[in-house]
């Protein structure tokens, strides 16, 4: 069974970019199936994320255990993203992918701080309205009012035990649909890809080849190196099993360009493919589907270096860490949807007082380095979820001193 979709996705891909080459922009008429699929799956998210966040939060069990799952995952997920963004900062180096362009921007004028900086966007988790974060989809959010919903029925007790069993059944509830929704897969990434590929022929992308390739080849490097590192050495799994487990998520992100979008099937592959407790990738997923994003980090670093170069200046080493911290920054508030990466790059590039027209410069050719990234910011969640998952079992091994201590 699992094999077979393996080579059924692997199967929508070929037939996706055979017939978005044959169509070219005529492929659109393709659209509507992708659109079917991307409806279905988005309509489980903020369900999904509110019942999973709370059952996650409430099955931790103690407040102690809960703080050790934060901390853990929070650690992890700032480190592989300082990690990616260095990857993406020296691939831009070794790449050179912005030096000898001669690129119209078309004149497009981009406003500074269109994402409202730092603070707002910290600021911006809390919401004043959670009805409303719920009704307009705002992961982060949800996330903050579904945390508090989870610590609010531990701290209760007793009285809320009726609320807490509500959403135990509504997450399998959710976890079911997904079931149900994940037999499309292959038909959704065949509807999403053959337009893009139809409309993305290779003449829009010769331009910018050398970018495409940097990025590539950069996110490649960081899931074969970290990935591999940390699935293998914390998780004691095989990174090929990992990778192999994960495929179909990847592939799902691939063609929808949204962590979030993807998440059900992401958590799906997670619990039944790479063997992690519902327990733990609830927790950790949902998280890492907004604020975790290596594939986003990569792509920072790299087009800061790539507009740098087409604009010819040079950036100091002070610099190069401002676009590290921002970059970093950029990523954790970087919301899981199509393009959020290059709207957060003004604000990287505005840190280090670089021409926002940059933007315009990488808009054309955006979802195809969309692609790559939103494929390893998942596959980096769920790297993160293997290797809590195996340090909690750890600790529960070592028995009651461990506990204990
Ligand atoms: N599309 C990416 C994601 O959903 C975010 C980005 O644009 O970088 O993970």
């Amino acid at each position: 069974m699992k094999k077979s979709l393996m080579w059924q996705i692997v199967g929508a891909f070929v037939l996706a970019i055979i017939v978005g080459l044959i169509f070219g922009e005529r492929t659109t008429f393709i659209q509507p199936l992708g659109d079917l699929f991307l409806r279905l799956i988005k309509f489980i998210i903020v369900p999904l994320i509110l019942s999973t966040i709370i059952v996650g939060v409430t099955s931790a069990g103690d407040m102690k255990k809960l703080g050790r799952l934060g901390g853990k995952t929070i650690s992890y997920y700032l480190v592989t993203s300082f990690i990616a963004i260095t990857i993406g900062l020296v691939a831009g180096f070794i790449f050179q992918p912005g030096t000898g362009m001669n690129l119209e921007t078309n004149g497009a004028a981009v406003e500074p701080n269109e994402t409202g900086g730092v603070v707002q966007t910290l600021l911006n988790i809390i919401p004043i309205n959670p009805i409303e974060a719920l009704a307009t989809g705002n992961v982060l959010q949800i996330i903050f009012f579904a945390i508090f919903i989870g610590l609010g029925i531990q701290l209760v007790g007793e009285k809320a035990n009726t609320v807490q069993r509500f959403f135990d059944g509504f997450a399998e509830i959710m976890y079911k649909i997904t079931g149900i929704i994940m037999t499309l897969v292959p038909l959704g990434i065949f509807g999403l890809l053959a337009p893009v590929v139809g409309e993305y022929g290779l003449s829009v992308l010769l331009p910018l080849i050398k970018l495409i390739l940097a990025l590539i080849v950069a996110c490649i490097v960081h899931a074969a190196v970290v990935y591999s590192f940390a699935v293998k050495s914390l998780g004691k799994m095989n990174p090929l099993d990992f990778f192999k487990g994960i495929f179909p998520a990847a592939a799902v992100a691939f063609s929808t360009c949204s962590s979030s979008g993807t998440l059900p099937v992401t958590m799906k592959n997670t619990q039944e493919n790479l063997g992690v407790s519902k327990e733990t990738s609830s927790f950790v997923l949902p998280l890492g589907a907004t604020i975790n994003m290596d594939g986003t980090a990569i792509y920072q670093g790299l087009t800061v270096i790539f507009v740098a170069q087409y604009f010819g200046s040079q950036l100091s080493i002070s610099q190069l860490l401002t676009v590290a911290l921002v970059g970093t920054l950029a990523s954790i508030g970087a919301a899981g949807v199509p393009g959020a990466g290059l709207i957060m790059l003004t604000m990287t590039l505005a840190a280090v007082n670089l021409p926002l027209e940059g933007i315009a410069l990488i808009a054309g050719i955006d979802r195809v380095l969309d692609m790559f990234r939103t494929s390893v910011n998942i596959i980096g969640d769920a790297s993160a979820s293997v290797v809590v998952e195996a340090s909690e079992k750890r600790r529960n091994s070592s028995g009651p001193a461990a506990e204990a201590s």
